[in-house]
C-alpha cells in the first residue's frame, strides 16, 4: 500500500503578521508528503533545480519519503511568494516562478505507477493528466488545484475532475469553479459538473464533504496561535489520503475518520513556517489531536418533544 503524489517542490518566501520565512522548503507535494508519510509510504514525483540544497532534500528523505521520482534539472527551483493579511484569512500571491517546472514531464517508477492511492497535488493540470495516464490500477485518485489553473486552464481542470474519485478545493476555488457563492450550492453544482466526491476546505472553518449520497462537516482544530497557514490544504490532503490508504482494505472507505486525520495534520502544519511541524510531530501528538477533534464533534441525542398520541 502506498501513495504517489505529483505536485510542486518549492522554495517559498512567506510573510505573515508573525514573521517572515525566506526561500524555505515548500510546495504542494512537500506538504502533502510530510503529512501523509505518518500513515503510509509516499512516492514523490516532482522536479527541483540546482539551487535546491542537500539540506532541503534531506528533510524529505529523512522523513522516509521516496525521492526516486524527484528529478534534479539545470535551472532554478519553483519559487512562490505569498503574504497574509492581519487575520491570516486573506493571502496575496506575490510571485509564482515555474522555473524547472516549465518543461517538466513526470515519469513514474514501477513502484510509483503501482501505488494504491494517487494524489495530484496543485500543479499545472496537464502534468496531473500525464500522471493519470501512467498509473496502473489505483484504488483511489484525488486532485487538488488552485485559482490560477481554474482561470487559465478551465477545460483541463474540468476534465480532471471527471477522471478522479475525489476533488479537493478551497472555498474560494469552489466558488470560482461553480460560479456560486453559497458553498452547499457550489458543491452540488461541482458534483453535477462530473465530480464523484468533493471536499471543500474552509480553512479555520473546517471542511465539507459532498457526494450524491452524503454530506459531512469536519471542524478544524481551534488553535490559539497560527503562525503560517501555507500548505494547510496539502497537509489536510496528506492526513486524509494517508489514512484512507492505510485503511484501504475496508469495504466502505472510512471517509469521516480520514477527514479528522486531515484536520489534525493541517493544524500541525500551520503551527510553524514551512513544513517544520509536520517533520517533528510525534505519533502520540497526532493521536491526541485526532481525539481532540473527534471530541469537538460528539453530541448526545437531543430529546425534544414527544410525538404521537399523548
Ligand atoms: P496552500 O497553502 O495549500 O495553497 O499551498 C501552498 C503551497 O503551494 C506553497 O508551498 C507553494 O509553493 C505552492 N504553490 C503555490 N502556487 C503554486 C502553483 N501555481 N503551482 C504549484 N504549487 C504552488
Amino acid at each position: 500500500m502506498s501513495i504517489v503524489v505529483v505536485g510542486s517542490v518549492a522554495l517559498d518566501s512567506v510573510r505573515t503578521p508573525y514573521g517572515n520565512a525566506n526561500q524555505v522548503l515548500g510546495g504542494s507535494a512537500s506538504y502533502f508528503s510530510l503529512a501523509a508519510r505518518h500513515f503510509a509510504g509516499v512516492h514523490l514525483v516532482a522536479v527541483v533545480g540546482e539551487d535546491f540544497s542537500a539540506g532541503e532534500e534531506a528533510i524529505l528523505r529523512d522523513a522516509g519519503v521516496d525521492l526516486g521520482g524527484l528529478e534534479r534539472r539545470p535551472g532554478r527551483t519553483f519559487r512562490w511568494g505569498g503574504e497574509y493579511g492581519p487575520d491570516l484569512a486573506d493571502r496575496e500571491t506575490l510571485f509564482t516562478e515555474l522555473n524547472v517546472f516549465g518543461d517538466f514531464h513526470p515519469r513514474l517508477s514501477a513502484a510509483a505507477a503501482a501505488a494504491s492511492t494517487v494524489f495530484l497535488a496543485n500543479i499545472h493540470p496537464s502534468l496531473q493528466h500525464e500522471v493519470l495516464d501512467q498509473i496502473e490500477t489505483p484504488r483511489l485518485t484525488a486532485v487538488d488545484t488552485m485559482n490560477l489553473w481554474i482561470e487559465s486552464e478551465r477545460e483541463a481542470v474540468l476534465e480532471l475532475l471527471r477522471r478522479v474519485d475525489l476533488v479537493l478545493l478551497s472555498d474560494e476555488e469552489a466558488r470560482l469553479l461553480s460560479g456560486e457563492i453559497q458553498l452547499p450550492k457550489a458543491g452540488r453544482k461541482i458534483l453535477e459538473m462530473g465530480a464523484a466526491q468533493l471536499i471543500v476546505k474552509k480553512g479555520e472553518n473546517g471542511a465539507l464533504f459532498f457526494s450524491p449520497r452524503e454530506r459531512f462537516f469536519c471542524p478544524a482544530y481551534p488553535l490559539e496561535e497560527v503562525v503560517d497557514p501555507t500548505g494547510a490544504g496539502d497537509a489536510f490532503a496528506g492526513g486524509l489520503l494517508g489514512y484512507l490508504d492505510r485503511e484501504n482494505g475496508q469495504p466502505q472507505p472510512p471517509l469521516r475518520a480520514a477527514m479528522i486525520c486531515g484536520a489534525a495534520l493541517a493544524s500541525f502544519s500551520v503551527e510553524g513556517f514551512s513544513p517544520r511541524r509536520l517533520v517533528e510531530v510525534s505519533r502520540h501528538e497526532i493521536a491526541e489531536r485526532i481525539e481532540a477533534i473527534r471530541g469537538l464533534t460528539q453530541v448526545p441525542r437531543v430529546p425534544l418533544w414527544q410525538t404521537g398520541p399523548a
